[in-house]
């Protein structure tokens, strides 16, 4: 096979040096190359994109769940430039910086309860790698020294690097197997495909109970942490009742075991409120954060951790077994207090919630779709989940299979000629930047509405 990148797909030569160097996460060579779906983003502004050949897209999914203050804000460019001249980088190991304390200082007030206690990382896998750790950790130093086992959810999604990896489902034992040792799945809340086919509120109260029986099960002498998302956007953006997670609170106080919320995609506005934990009324033991911490300016992710947490390594000699070179970087902590900063100047949560109410108005139609068996999400971070047949509910296959399937890839290549960029896998998803206008999601939402029908008359989907 010749896989030789042609010159004349090429209309740059950035192009032909990103099909030669630049390894893009995701994609495959056949998509890139041959399929013509290399895109390489020149400029952004507000919620839009503008690649290098000045075509400009609706950035559908806000980067990957990350840009939640939008694109092309001069105040936080700024904060970075500024902080880079004075001081770019301290040891995390010994010391920390002014940006650092601030922003800690600033955590500990937004994060609801007791979550006092901030660890700085890199992004959102070392977020939840440093959760766990620190989980054992604290279990270890209460003297419960076989709690190693943790508890994550069937369809979440925690990360890539190892740890968090092997508490996410559809980790891909093909190549990665053997994966840490002591993980165990429950099932997750689902009101469209309940596991237990129970309905509405009950379906997710049985899918907490479900935990208490796996703590159970396991020997709650030996569990150390549960870890689940507020709500699960990997696995199909299903909202929970807030019963759902008070009964989780409940096991997990009852049985010892840590609670560790993953508000990696959900923290910073993204369902309405600075953190989703709140809507649901409860505090977690530990907390994770990365994209819209800093709204993907620079990378940055943290922990918070609770006072009653912490406590085992207060006014003791015990540090923390686990550290990370770039943790509190100065230059993105700075960047995190300038997007805070905007986020509640502007009142970002409350946009969000206006975005909420926009999308449930104007998506509502599109369920007359052959195609669309369920419109779901909440604030700004909704999903289309797409069918074969309403009656059986039967979809395009999961994840990556999903992408492959050729009524999805159509669908897919409609919406960007309509320049709207999103994930297609089994849903459509709207993630916009909590600064869309209510303009931009109806135009957002007519390119969608004209993209089924075209793709469902092509396939006869009827
Ligand atoms: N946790 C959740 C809930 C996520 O959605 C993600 C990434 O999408 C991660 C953790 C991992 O974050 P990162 O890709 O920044 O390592």
């Amino acid at each position: 096979m010749d896989t030789a990148v042609d010159d004349r797909m090429l209309s740059t030569g950035l192009e032909r040096q990103a099909l030669d160097h630049v390894w893009i996460h995701s994609a495959n060579w056949n998509d890139l190359v041959t399929g013509g779906q290399l895109k390489v983003i020149d400029h952004a502004e507000g919620s839009y994109l503008y690649d290098i050949k000045g075509r400009r897209y609706f950035d559908a999914l806000s980067g990957l769940y990350v840009v939640n203050a939008g694109h092309g804000r001069r105040e936080i460019a700024e904060a970075i430039g500024t902080q880079a001249a004075k001081l770019a980088y301290v040891s995390s190991a010994t010391m920390t910086n002014k940006p650092a304390v601030l922003l800690a200082d600033k955590l500990a007030a937004l994060t609801p309860g007791d979550l006092n206690r901030i660890f700085f990382c890199s992004g959102g896998s070392e977020a939840v790698e440093s959760a766990m750790k620190i989980a054992k950790q604290i279990q270890a130093l209460r003297g419960f020294t076989d709690r190693r086992k943790i508890i994550a959810r069937k369809g979440g999604y925690h990360g890539a690097t190892f740890g968090a990896m092997s508490v996410s489902f559809g980790r891909n034992a093909d190549y990665f197997a053997p994966f840490m040792e002591g993980v165990s799945f429950i099932a997750s809340p689902n009101r469209y495909r309940n596991e237990f086919g129970i309905e509405g509120e009950a379906g997710d109260l049985r899918c907490a109970e479900v935990l208490e029986e796996e703590i159970l099960a396991q020997g709650p002498q030996t569990v150390a942490a549960f870890i689940a998302e507020p709500v699960s956007a990997a696995n199909g953006t299903h909202v929970p009742s807030a019963a759902y997670w008070q009964k989780i609170r409940e096991i997990c106080s009852r049985h010892g075991v840590l609670l560790i919320v993953d508000e990696v995609i959900c923290g910073f506005g993204r369902l309405g409120t600075m953190f989703a934990t709140e809507q649901f009324g409860i505090v977690p033991d530990l907390m994770t954060m990365a994209k819209g911490l800093t709204s993907g300016y620079v990378p940055m992710g943290a922990v918070a951790v609770s006072d009653a947490a912490y406590e085992v390594f207060k006014g003791t000699d015990h540090a923390l077994a686990h550290l990370l070179t770039f943790g509190g970087q100065a230059v993105a902590a700075a960047a995190a207090l300038a997007n805070i900063a905007i986020m509640e100047r502007e009142d970002l949560p409350a946009s969000c919630r206006r975005i909420g109410a926009t999308l449930e108005r104007l998506l509502a139609p599109l369920a007359a779709h052959p195609t669309v068996g369920d419109i779901r999400g909440r604030g700004a971070l909704w999903v289309l989940d797409l069918v074969q047949d309403k009656t059986t509910k039967e979809g395009f296959g999961k994840g990556a299979a999903a992408q492959k399937h050729p009524y999805i890839r159509r669908l897919s290549a409609l919406l960007d000629e309509r320049g709207v960029l999103t994930r297609l896998m089994g849903t459509i998803q709207l993630v916009p930047p909590l600064v869309a206008t209510d303009a931009e999601l109806a135009e957002v939402v007519k390119a969608i509405d004209e993209s089924l029908s075209i793709a469902e008359q092509e396939f006869q989907f009827r």
